[in-house]
């Protein structure tokens, strides 16, 4: 057991754990009994407690309303067969979440805080953590501004919360993917880096047209020349050209993700090349136009990989080859599922246990 800071439990009166349909979950939308919570009174963390999970109360001017100091992870629990919960390198979740707040000006949380009230969270609320195949309980940290004041500048105070919720297997047909061409999703010296709410508001859009033109996701390139591909819709980017693996190297416009960093390192420990470099658009195309890219995909925790079909540039599909069982994309998923579920040997230290 893992020694754990003092922390204030208020248990719900009444659990909700017996209306949990596991055939019935769409993502997001079911809430487990608990959340945890820390408040930044401006000087240190304080206040660090587990209370039911349910209403806040704030002013209008709440700031991050306004201006946008809001951040946020995620991640994943599993249960293994023999009903243990296993938590898939929460560390990195935590030490991201600060590198976030350093980037929007915000408090920084100390990871023994993080990672106490994470470790009572789940052993509160470890019948929530499914013991299914596919499914698993989806970890949402993240931290606001609570100063409620309407001035621009930093807010001297912060709430830290992590609710949870119970998943099913999400969705892994192949998708159709648009190469975005006029929009941006994160420019040089902007906040790609950082998981921070903004992000996505300026994702929407740009996303919605291309669904209305019958695409699923975007590719985004970079934002001075349009020429580089940066990130798949929420996800990183990864190809299979010639039997490498190729994907964009992290950036100030693109998300340093914790599958994607996985990803590279079993490609390497399975004797992989790999490269992490600028992809152009123009390279992507020639490859597949000469058979030699063999996969696309997107890598992100939600999906883990999520393989592509089609990619749309300038007017025109081209269709990637056939998705096959042993490729590449398949057999990473399913070993890093093996490991997320405690199936196989854990080589890296990845999974933390309660
Ligand atoms: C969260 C996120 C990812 C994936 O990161 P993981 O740590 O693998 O879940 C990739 N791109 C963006 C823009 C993201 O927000």
């Amino acid at each position: 057991m893992i020694d754990t800071l003092p922390i204030d439990i208020q248990k719900t009166a009444q659990s909700r754990i017996a209306e949990l349909n596991l055939d019935q979950l769409t993502f997001g939308h079911t809430f487990a009994d608990h959340m945890f919570v820390a408040d930044f009174d401006g000087k240190e963390w304080t206040d660090l407690r587990i209370i039911p999970y349910g209403d806040m109360l704030f002013k209008p001017a709440l700031m991050p309303l306004h201006y946008g100091q809001a951040i946020f992870e995620g991640m994943k629990a599993y249960k293994s067969a023999e009903g243990e919960v296993l938590i898939f390198r929460p560390q990195e979740n935590a030490a991201r979440l600060n590198k976030s707040a350093h980037r929007l000006c915000m408090a920084e949380i100390p990871e023994d805080i993080f990672m106490s009230g994470l470790t009572e969270l789940l052993r509160l609320d470890s019948q929530w953590v499914p013991q299914r195949d596919n499914y698993s309980l989806y970890i949402r940290p993240f931290m606001f501004a609570t100063d409620e004041y309407i001035g621009v500048s930093p807010s001297k105070t912060y709430r830290f919360i992590i609710f949870n919720c119970p998943v099913g297997a999400y969705y892994s047909k192949p998708v159709k993917v648009k190469v975005e061409t006029e929009f941006v999703r994160a420019a040089t010296g902007g906040t790609g880096a950082a998981k921070c709410a903004g992000n996505y508001a300026g994702s929407l859009y740009p996303a919605k047209l291309a669904q209305e033109a019958g695409y699923d996701q975007l590719i985004w390139t970079d934002s001075t020349e349009h020429k580089y591909v940066e990130e798949a819709g929420t996800m990183n980017f990864m190809f299979v050209i010639d039997g490498t693996l190729v994907t964009p190297a992290v950036s100030d416009s693109i998300l340093d993700g914790i599958t994607r960093k996985s990803i590279v390192q079993i490609a390497k420990d399975w004797g992989m090349p790999v490269e992490e470099r600028k992809v152009s658009i123009a390279e992507l195309i020639e490859a597949l136009e000469s058979g030699r890219l063999t996969e696309a995909f997107g890598a992100g925790t939600a999906a883990v990989v999520s393989p592509i079909s089609v990619i749309g540039y300038e007017g025109k599909d081209y269709d990637l080859p056939e998705i096959k069982s042993d490729n590449f994309a398949n057999r990473v998923k399913i070993y890093l599922d093996d490991i997320k579920y405690g199936r196989v040997a854990d080589p890296h230290n990845w999974v933390y246990h309660l």
